[in-house]
């Protein structure tokens, strides 16, 4: 084995950049960042895919991962893999969950993740340009957030939010206020077209400390496991070398698909999956790659009247209306969103209202086809099987209708060609929608949820310390117990500050 490292961190993502950076602050611990994809120190010779925010990338840094969100079709499920991981290719929305959902986790045993705790991380973050002197906002943090003016908006973007006034939702011009709901501007976290990714805001200025040490296109195949302790990892180099690394301790920050798959290769995991494909059980761990949860979401299609509001190089999105669905006690368990462009470059201009369930009681799973680490995990989303997210997502799909039956949004729609207006567009009919054709706002987390040791289904304690398997920490999406009720990467970046955090002020917890 190589020199052991201290820290050895699997993924040069959301958290597992935060983590390295925050870590790396204590110059006595020496760090390795492991990341599959490619590395970019110099953004000026950064890729124009990973530098442009306005759109998503979705091939040039993705593992071309899939994944079920219903019981029917296959649909490509984008995942970045590259430094910053998929806070690189993602569309910059830099939206918390409710202050409910870390309290909710709080209660489910893991008390250090009330909202009054990670309040601190999520201020610590960021520098909020438009709101960093509230005090609940951060001003000098490594990831910048600022929202378009009503200036800056797109045609489409400025009628959604006089519709949405003409339909009585309240303006919010700051959705990252915790008492906040309404319509406004999307809080995001890009300066023009620069996409503030974590591997711009955290590790480009912690690269140079001599104590870190950024090693890309590098494959973690699977942990090391000596006598029930983590040792290390087994990688592999893009040429097909491979090789075992040690460390005192190993982050797993693979994400919410590829820390799961990493911890069932190494034998971890539940007992008859293991045995089937034919691993070695190191630890019968039933959660790991259970509790998938996401947000569901499924889209109204219209074409324009004026295609020269459509433009393929604008920002994707810019506006949000976030609120409660009839009857619910979860507040804020809905969004729509105005989508500037959707369809092809060169076909029928068009754009987009998604509806989004925010708050989902349903869970999916996540298992191994095979061993081989090059081999991506199966991914069942199982999205809508509980009638009280269909239910909700029934009633957001119609709320996003009247988007195109109202005021000034209404204006700009020739007509609307999903759901197709020849056919009943009744409750029933959208349901089966849901239950057919939703689709993942790309936010999977919960695969190796976090909980106290008396809950079977908890692969790591609320600090992340794995409770089956010694010296491994989990930190990233997979460590949430359910999805909150925003945008993952804000809360991926502050699961990353209060690991990371954790790590430097009280290493002996971690055996460091
Ligand atoms: C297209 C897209 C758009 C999105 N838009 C938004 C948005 O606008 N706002 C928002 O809040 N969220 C958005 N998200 C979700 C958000 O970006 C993620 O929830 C968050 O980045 C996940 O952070 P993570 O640290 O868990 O994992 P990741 O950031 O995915 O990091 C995991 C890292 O581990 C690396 N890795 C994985 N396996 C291995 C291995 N075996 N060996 C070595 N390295 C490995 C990966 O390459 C990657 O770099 C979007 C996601 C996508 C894909």
């Amino acid at each position: 084995m190589e020199t052991p490292f201290d820290i050895i961190i699997v993924g040069a993502g959301s958290a597992g950049s935060v983590i390295a950076a925050r870590v790396t602050e204590d110059p006595n611990k020496q760090v390795l960042l492991l990341e599959a994809g490619p590395d970019y120190p110099d953004i000026s010779e950064t890729p124009f895919d990973l530098v442009n925010s306005h759109n998503n990338s979705y091939q040039d840094h993705d593992w071309g991962q899939a994944y079920r969100p219903t019981r029917g079709r296959e649909v490509a499920f984008p995942r970045g893999r590259v430094t910053g991981g998929s806070s690189a290719v993602n569309t910059t929305i830099a939206l918390r969950g409710m202050p409910e959902d870390y309290d909710e986790w709080a209660d489910l045993g893991n008390s250090e993740w009330a909202w009054d705790n990670v309040l601190i991380a999520f201020n610590r973050l960021e520098r909020d340009l438009d709101f960093g002197h509230e005090p609940y906002h951060g001003d000098a943090g490594p990831i910048s957030i600022r929202r378009y003016p009503m200036a800056e908006l797109l045609p489409q973007h400025q009628a959604f939010l006089s519709s949405a006034r003409d339909l009585g939702y309240p303006d919010c011009n700051d959705a990252n206020e915790p008492s906040s709901w309404g319509s406004g501007p999307h809080p995001m976290n890009k300066l023009g077209r620069l996409r503030i990714s974590c591997a711009v805001g955290y590790l480009a200025p912690a690269r140079i400390r001599p104590n870190l040490e950024i090693r890309a296109n590098t494959l973690v195949r699977r942990l090391v496991i000596r006598q029930g302790r983590c040792i290390g990892v087994e990688v592999e180099t893009v040429s097909g070398e491979v090789t075992e690394l040690s460390a005192r301790l190993v982050v797993l920050s693979a994400g919410a698909l590829m820390s799961p798959a990493i911890l069932l290769r190494s034998g971890v995991g539940p007992k008859a999956q293991l045995e089937q494909l034919g691993i070695d059980v190191v630890s019968d761990t039933p959660g790991v790659g259970q509790n998938l949860s996401d947000h569901p979401a499924l889209s109204v299609a219209c074409i324009v009247k004026d295609a020269s509001i459509i433009d393929f190089d604008a920002p994707l999105i810019q506006t949000i209306l976030r609120y409660t669905a009839d009857g619910s006690d979860k507040r804020n368990d809905l969004q729509i969103e105005q989508i500037s462009f959707t369809g092809k470059p060169g076909g029928r201009p068009m754009f987009a209202i998604a509806a989004v369930l925010e708050y989902q009681y349903g869970r999916g799973e996540l298992r191994l086809e095979n061993a081989d680490p090059h081999v991506n995990p199966v991914v069942d989303n199982r999205f809508c099987e509980d009638e009280r997210d269909v239910t909700r997502l029934v009633g957001c799909y119609k709320d996003a209708l009247a988007f195109t039956r109202t005021g000034a949004l209404a204006d700009l729609v020739e007509q609307v060609t999903f759901p197709d207006p020849a056919r009943p567009a009744d409750d029933e009919a959208i349901a089966g929608f849901c239950r057919r054709i939703c689709a993942s706002g790309y936010h999977p987390c919960g695969t190796l949820k976090m909980g106290p040791d008396d809950d079977p289904q908890a692969v790591v304690d609320q600090f992340g310390c794995c409770h089956n398997l010694d010296g491994l920490v989990v930190a990233d999406a997979s460590i949430m117990p359910g999805v909150p009720r925003a945008n993952t990467n804000l809360t991926c970046i502050m699961i990353g500050e209060m690991i990371g955090e954790w790590l430097r002020t009280s290493p002996t917890r971690y055996g460091l």
